[in-house]
């Protein structure tokens, strides 16, 4: 599952994101403005996970716990990648970004500890994870991102499609109260992320191509 879609991920890095990057014509062109305010639009509120405390505490099923550990460092893989083009690009949409990934991975803290799980991201080091996988993915997207502005752009889309992907196939073997509700708020937060990367491409003169969603489904999302 999370396999398959990391697969994909590294496909299309190293045979397609690549190419589109190198073959776009707008890709030297400065990037005039970002959309600060669009990332705050559906933006999670912190309001919302005082009352995972009134959802109870549910036998949890070995994919549920899997699941969680895997998008704790997944949501920290996105601050890290975001974190780190910030000190490249200087956009607002790379640090207003960063900082709702901090937390949604905030969020999952929240079901590691109520469940009383090994906190996989215990030792808070950028750029490092646990998930080989993961660890791999962090390299590629940091390689690929650091040609210019617009290849970083291009993949916090890439991230973005990746999130909601794998939220959407982990919400499928999960029945916990709690870990629905966070899920849901993270992929309503992915959703958001996505739209703000293709808006502040299409202000550089990028049209964004989805590489993972299928192009009705992305238009559903940032239309
Ligand atoms: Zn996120
Ligand atoms: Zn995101």
């Amino acid at each position: 599952m999370k396999k398959h879609t990391l697969t994909f991920v590294f496909t299309f890095i190293l045979f397609n994101f690549s190419c589109l990057t190198a073959c776009d014509s707008n890709n030297n062109k400065e990037v005039i403005a970002d959309t600060e305010d669009i990332c705050d639009e559906y933006e999670l509120q912190d309001q919302d996970y005082p009352c995972l405390t009134n959802l109870p505490v549910e036998a949890l099923s070995d994919e549920e716990e899997s699941g969680i550990l895997f998008m704790r460092e997944e949501e920290k893989l996105a601050r890290d990648v975001y974190l780190y083009f910030y000190e490249l690009y200087p956009l607002p949409v790379f640090t207003n970004i960063s900082k709702s990934e901090q937390r949604h991975t905030d969020a999952i803290k929240n079901l590691i500890d109520r469940y009383e799980l090994k906190d996989p991201v215990a030792e808070d080091i950028p750029g490092v994870f646990i998930d080989k996988k993961l660890q791999s993915l962090y390299d590629e997207l940091i390689k690929s991102g650091s040609v210019d502005r617009v290849s970083a752009l291009k993949a916090g889309a890439l991230i973005e499609e990746t999130d909601i992907l794998d939220l959407e196939e982990l919400s499928k073997s999960v029945d916990n109260q709690d870990i629905t509700m966070v899920y849901k708020n993270l992929l309503r937060g992915s959703h958001n992320h996505l739209k703000a990367f293709v808006n502040v491409l299409k202000i550089n003169g990028v049209e964004y191509e989805p590489l993972l969603l299928s192009k009705e489904k992305f238009d559903s999302i940032v239309l």
